[in-house]
């Protein structure tokens, strides 16, 4: 599970998958399974052969800003690409353009693994953190949309106090 570095292929509905989980990284199956409109069961298997992969769902673009997309791949492709002990590469792109990832991903998504996204840096953490206390949610989190923006809480206080925060 945690061989982030192997060297994977990626299918389109895996592709497909990760474009959603792109755009909120916490979905549940039966979320993604209703917006792609494949089965639930189908999408858990997806999911769990992209966490066999060593993918992780980390993705956090809720504000303007730097991203950073960091991609293992077979061969260095990026200005930044380091040389990984287990073979491959960590090629890491940056940009303030999301779609410029995007392509710089979908060139490479043949024989490469896209590990994470983060903003100004590596994060690469399969837990679910509270958006107000930052502690561990272990429970089913409680959601809160603002926007177009998708925060997270792990109890009734924090969602209280992270709501009035963020309406500000
Ligand atoms: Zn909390």
């Amino acid at each position: 599970m945690e061989s982030r570095s192997s060297v994977s292929k990626i299918n389109n509905l895996e592709y497909e998958v990760l474009q959603l989980l792109k755009e909120d990284s916490r979905l549940s199956a039966s979320e993604i399974s209703e917006k792609l409109g494949v089965s639930r069961v189908t999408i858990s298997r997806i999911i769990s052969s992209l966490k066999e992969k060593g993918i992780k769902f980390t993705v956090e673009f809720y504000e303007e800003g730097e991203f950073t997309a960091f991609i293992v791949a077979k061969t260095c492709f990026s200005s930044e690409c380091y040389n990984l002990i287990e073979g491959g590469y960590m090629n890491i792109v940056r940009s303030n353009n999301l779609e410029e990832i995007h392509k710089s991903l979908s060139n490479v998504q043949k024989d490469s693994v896209f590990v994470s996204y983060g903003k100004k840096g590596l994060k690469i953490s399969p837990k679910l953190v509270c958006d107000y206390c930052g502690g561990e949610i272990n429970e089913k989190p409680i959601k809160l949309k603002i926007g177009n923006k998708i925060y997270y809480a792990c109890c009734n206080t924090c969602y209280t106090l992270l709501k009035k925060k963020k309406s500000k």
